[in-house]
């Protein structure tokens, strides 16, 4: 079968990965000049299936609202009614509750372990250039006694998902990641999530792009996907600005930009986007920085080594698609990884970062099915998508190509809105 991936993102090139796997003729369309140019290049790095849950929680409309006044806060509304917002932020908040929460979360757990599985695979089984893949675990640091509590509560949640965890005293830190010596903040304790891990979805992307395209696959870049021609129940071609591309099914992998090729045929696809940023830094002294990825859970900052490489990254703005890098965002990362990580890091080398969560209201992608029938949805990956990438694309090419998916879809799918 012809198949259509839009977008090279990493949820992209995953897809063409499996799509090509089980023999099906693929080519990716992507506006930019190569692979994960766009939220995939410059997120945290964290491969953090425990990590994975939705924003929306109890007790978060209020947190949130008091966090967005704050000066220098990690959270930031723009208080345009644009329509397409409301919507989503009223079904945020319909899902902010302890209920919601539990099944949201688990649906994101059974995707996010399952998703670490198949990225492991993939590195494993097939030869792709190194992507920084580090299998440390991950070490979520608390500066407050309250915060440890709240994070000691979410630990034993973590039981019910089989997630392994240890809560370590302040002065056990280093000697799980001894880099935190050197650390200048105060630090009331942590937990350690041994099973998570960190790497760079970018150079994923690249190395999985290249490996796919030396195979067959064919990948054309700088092709703007304009709108989506439907012929009664199925996609007939896709308007782009270098003509018309038809195949025999198509995969909608376009991170925050689901949404506009979708809208004009009847389907509102609730993903909107939840602005963050990001840091690199070159490392100049291997010991002085931390190995495993670090999140800072006072600043909502991950920090995580990418090879001979700091990245940084936090913040949540739901202010629409701009990507303007504002400096008082710009100057707290700085702050905070200047703080944690005092010394070997390159500063006159640092490079500043902005993308688009692709975020859905209640935490979960958008999976498998459309109305039409030969389009399938890869969609609303969040701020989990490089750790839901591999997995979610697995059971979309499963599906495409007429098998069960290995996980069960309930709650997944764009039916449940
Ligand atoms: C600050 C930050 C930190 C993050 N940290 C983590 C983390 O630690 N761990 C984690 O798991 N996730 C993290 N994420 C989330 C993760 O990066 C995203 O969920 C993931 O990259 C989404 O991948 P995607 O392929 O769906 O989207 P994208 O990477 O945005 O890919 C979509 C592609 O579609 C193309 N496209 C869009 N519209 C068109 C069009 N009209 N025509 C042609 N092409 C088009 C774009 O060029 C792009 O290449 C973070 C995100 C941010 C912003």
């Amino acid at each position: 079968m012809k198949v259509l991936v839009l977008g090279a993102g990493v949820v992209g090139v995953a897809t063409a990965y499996y799509l090509w796997k089980d023999g099906h003729e693929v080519t990716v369309v992507d506006r930019q000049p190569g692979p994960g140019r766009e939220t995939s290049y410059g997120n945290a790095g964290g491969l953090c299936p425990s990590f994975a849950g939705p924003w929306a929680a109890p007790g978060m409309i209020a947190k949130v609202l008091k966090m967005s006044v704050q000066r220098d806060s990690p959270i930031r509304f723009s208080p345009l009614p644009e329509p397409r917002k409301v919507a989503w932020v009223l079904e945020w908040m319909r899902n902010c509750n302890a209920e919601r929460f539990r099944v949201n979360k688990l649906r994101m757990q059974r995707v996010a372990h399952y998703s670490l599985q198949c990225l492991r695979e993939i590195a494993g089984g097939e030869a792709l250039p190194g992507f920084d893949f580090h299998e440390g675990g991950v070490l979520q640091i608390f500066r407050t006694p309250a915060e440890l509590e709240l994070g000691r509560l979410s630990a034993r949640t973590l039981e019910e998902y089989g997630v392994p965890w240890r809560i370590l005293e302040a002065a056990q830190i280093p000697s799980i990641e001894p880099a935190m010596a050197h650390s200048q903040a105060g630090f009331s304790g942590a937990l350690h999530l041994p099973a998570d891990a960190s790497g760079d979805s970018y150079k994923f992307s690249q190395g999985l792009a290249a490996y796919l395209e030396a195979r067959g696959v064919a990948f054309r870049y700088g092709v703007s996907i304009q709108a989506l021609e439907r012929a009664g129940d199925a996609i007939a071609s896709v308007r782009t600005s270098q003509g018309p591309l038809q195949a025999d099914a198509y995969v909608l992998a376009l991170g925050s930009h689901a949404p506009f090729l979708v809208r004009p045929l009847g389907l509102k696809l609730p993903v909107y986007p939840l602005k963050g940023y990001s840091i690199t830094v070159p490392v100049s002294d291997p010991d002085a920085a931390p190995r495993m990825a670090v999140m800072d859970e006072h600043n909502k900052i991950m920090i995580s080594r990418l090879g001979d490489r700091i990245r940084a990254a936090g913040m949540a703005e739901l202010t629409g698609y701009g990507l303007d890098l504002d400096p008082a965002r710009k100057r707290l990362l700085v702050e905070v990884v200047r703080e944690l990580v005092p010394r070997g890091l390159e500063w006159d080398k640092v490079e500043f970062w902005a993308g688009l969560r692709p975020m859905t209201p209640d935490g979960p992608p958008i999976l498998g099915r459309s109305p039409w029938r030969n389009l399938f949805l890869n969609s609303g990956h969040g701020s989990n998508g490089w750790t839901q990438s591999c997995g979610t694309s697995k059971v979309v090419a499963d599906i495409v190509s007429g098998r069960t998916p290995a996980i069960d879809l309930d709650g997944l799918t764009v039916d449940r809105f």
